[in-house]
C-alpha cells in the first residue's frame, strides 16, 4: 500500500513553508509513470530565505554556536534514532518514490542511520594543535566550522546521500541548506520533519525542495554560503565549481560520474566472481556512481564467464519494488530514454547483446537487464556512464594491457580486482587511478573510510575522517608571551 505523504512544502528555519512564488511541481511514481504528490517549487527567493535563516543560526552566540560539542553529537544519536523508529515508514517512502526495491531502501536508510552514528561520534573530537615555534609566541590551531554548507544531492540514494552530506556538515557545526533532486523530495522532507522532533535549533537545517537550473543553482553561486557540497553528474559538477568560483570562491566538494573497471583473473571461483560482477552493475538499477561497468574477464575464462553472467542477467527478477524483487524501475522517463538510447548505440556499433535491451512490462520505466559482451574501448557503451541495468564484457589478456584499458577513461571513481594471487591484486592497486580500489568484493562501502574520485569522478572526499575536512577551516592563533 501507498505511504501517506506528510510533507510537501519548503523547511526553513524549521517551518514549512510555501515558496515565495507559490508555483509546485508534480513527484512521479516511476513504477507507475503517475504522479505521486504535488510539492513546492522553491528557487533563488526561497533559497535567499533558507540562506538567510542558514546564517542567522550560524551566528556567534547562536544556541547551535555555543552549544557543546557532545550535545551537537547527541543531536545526531537522537536523530538517527528517530530514523531506526521511523525505518518502515521511511522505506516505504522510499521506495514508493524513487522506485528501488524495499529491501534496498532499508539497507540503505541503516546505512544512513550508520552514517549520522559515525558523524555524531566526531562532534567532539575534533579540535587543533598546540605547535612549537619560537619560544616568545604560543602559537594554537583551532578548526571551525565554514559556515553555511550549501549540499546538493542527486535521486540514486536520496536518503543516504542526505546522512552522507549532514553527518560531516553537523558534526563540524557547520548549518544547512539542502537541495533535494526534484525526483526525489519525499524522504528528505520527512527527514526534515524528525530534525524538529530531535531538537534541532531552527535554521540549522534547511530544505529546499527545487530544479537545478533555479534553485541549485541559486544555492550554488549563493554569495553567503561558504562551502557547497555536490553529488551528480560530471556536467553538473563542472557548473557547479564555475558558479563557486565566481561568486565566493566558496569550498567546493564534488563527487561525480564514474565508468569504473571491475577485472576478473582466472585463478578465482568462477560463479563467485559472476556474481560479484553481477552486483557491481545491477545494484540499484545501475544507478550507482561507482558501478563496475566494464568488466574486463581473462581470455581464458571468458566463455564460460559470458554464459554464467548472461545466465544471472536472465534470471534477475523485475517488477514491483513492494513484492520479492532484485530491480524496480528506472527513476524517471529522461533516464529511461537515455538508457535505451546507450543501448541502441552499442547494438549499433556492433556490441553482442546477449540479454535484454528491452522496456519491461506496460508502464513504469523498467529495464530489463541487459549483457553486452565483446565490447570494445572506443564503444560509447565503454565510455559513457549509462546509469542503467547494463553490462559490458570485455577480453583482456594481459595485467599490463588491462591497467592501461583500465585506467583509459576521464573519470577515476572506483575500480576491483578479482584475484587470489597478492602480486596481481597489490600491482593492480597501485596502478589504477580510481578513488576507490575494491580487491575481491565490489561496492563496499563504509562511512569510515573515504569516498571520493580522481579525475573527473570529483574533487574532495566525502566519509571517514577525510570528509569532515572539507566543512572546516583552519586557523592559526598566535599569542605572544610578552607583556603588551
Ligand atoms: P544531475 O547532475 O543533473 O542532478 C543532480 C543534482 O544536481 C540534482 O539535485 C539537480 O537538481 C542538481 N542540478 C542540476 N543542474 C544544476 C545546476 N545547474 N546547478 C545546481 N544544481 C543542479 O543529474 P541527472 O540529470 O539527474 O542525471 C544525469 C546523469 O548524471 C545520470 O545519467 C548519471 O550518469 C549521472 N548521475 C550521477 C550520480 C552520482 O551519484 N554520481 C547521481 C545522479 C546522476
Amino acid at each position: 500500500m501507498a505511504p501517506e505523504i506528510k510533507f510537501t512544502k519548503l523547511f526553513i528555519n524549521g517551518q514549512f513553508v510555501d515558496s515565495q512564488s507559490g508555483k509546485t511541481f508534480p513527484v512521479v511514481n516511476p513504477s507507475t509513470g503517475k504522479v505521486i504528490c504535488q510539492v513546492s517549487e522553491g528557487d533563488k527567493a526561497d533559497i535567499d530565505l533558507a540562506v538567510e535563516a542558514a546564517n542567522e543560526a550560524f551566528k556567534l552566540g547562536s544556541t547551535w554556536r555555543t552549544m557543546d560539542a557532545s550535545a551537537r553529537g547527541r543531536l545526531m544519536e537522537k536523530l538517527a534514532g528517530l530514523m531506526e523508529r521511523d525505518m518502515h515508514y521511511l522505506a516505504q517512502l522510499e521506495t514508493y518514490n524513487n522506485g528501488k526495491p524495499l529491501k534496498d531502501a532499508v539497507f540503505d536508510i541503516y546505512g544512513a542511520i550508520y552514517a549520522l552514528k559515525y558523524y555524531a561520534g566526531w562532534a567532539d573530537k575534533i579540535h587543533g594543535q598546540s605547535i612549537p615555534a619560537d619560544g616568545n609566541v604560543f602559537v594554537v590551531t583551532r578548526k571551525e566550522p565554514v559556515g553555511v554548507a550549501g549540499q546538493i544531492i542527486p535521486w540514486n540514494f536520496p536518503i543516504l546521500m542526505l546522512a552522507w552530506k549532514w553527518g560531516p556538515a553537523l558534526a563540524t557545526g557547520c548549518t544547512v541548506v539542502m537541495k533535494p533532486a526534484e525526483q526525489t523530495p519525499l524522504t528528505a522532507l520527512y527527514m526534515a520533519h524528525l530534525t524538529i522532533e530531535a531538537g534541532f535549533p531552527p535554521g540549522v537545517i534547511n530544505v529546499v525542495n527545487g530544479f537545478g537550473a533555479t534553485a541549485g543553482a541559486a544555492l550554488a553561486s549563493h554569495e553567503r554560503v561558504q562551502k557547497i557540497a555536490f553529488t551528480g553528474s560530471t556536467a553538473v559538477g563542472k557548473l557547479i565549481m564555475e558558479a563557486a568560483a565566481k561568486s565566493n570562491l566558496k569550498r567546493v566538494s564534488l563527487e561525480l560520474g564514474g565508468k569504473s573497471p571491475i577485472v576478473v583473473f582466472p585463478d578465482v571461483d568462477l560463479d563467485k566472481a559472476v556474481q560479484t560482477c553481477h552486483n557491481a552493475v545491477f545494484a540499484n538499477m545501475g544507478q550507482c556512481c561507482c558501478a563496475g561497468t566494464r568488466t574486463f574477464v581473462h581470455e581464458s575464462i571468458y566463455d564460460q564467464f559470458v554464459e554464467k553472467a548472461t545466465e544471472l542477467a536472465r534470471k534477475r527478477k523485475l517488477g514491483d519494488p513492494f513484492g520479492e524483487v532484485d530491480q524496480g524501475p528506472q527513476i524517471s522517463e529522461l533516464q529511461f530514454n537515455r538508457i535505451m538510447a546507450l543501448i541502441e548505440a552499442g547494438k549499433k556499433e556492433g556490441a553482442g547483446l546477449k540479454v535484454g535491451g528491452q522496456r519491461h512490462g506496460p508502464e513504469g520505466y523498467f529495464i530489463e537487464p541487459t549483457v553486452f559482451v565483446d565490447v570494445q574501448d572506443d564503444m560509447r557503451i565503454a565510455k559513457e556512464e549509462i546509469f542503467g541495468p547494463v553490462q559490458q564484457i570485455m577480453k583482456f589478456s594481459t595485467m599490463e594491457e588491462v591497467i592501461k584499458r583500465a585506467n583509459d577513461t576521464h573519470y577515476g571513481l572506483a575500480a576491483g580486482i578479482l584475484t587470489n594471487d597478492i602480486n596481481r591484486a597489490l600491482t593492480f592497486s597501485q596502478a589504477v587511478n580510481a578513488g576507490t580500489v575494491w580487491v575481491n568484493c565490489f561496492l563496499h562501502v563504509t562511512a569510515q573510510a573515504p569516498f571520493g574520485g580522481f579525475k573527473q569522478s570529483g574533487i574532495g572526499r566525502e566519509m571517514g575522517e577525510e570528509g569532515i575536512h572539507s566543512y572546516l577551516e583552519m586557523k592559526t592563533v598566535t599569542i605572544s608571551m610578552s607583556k603588551f
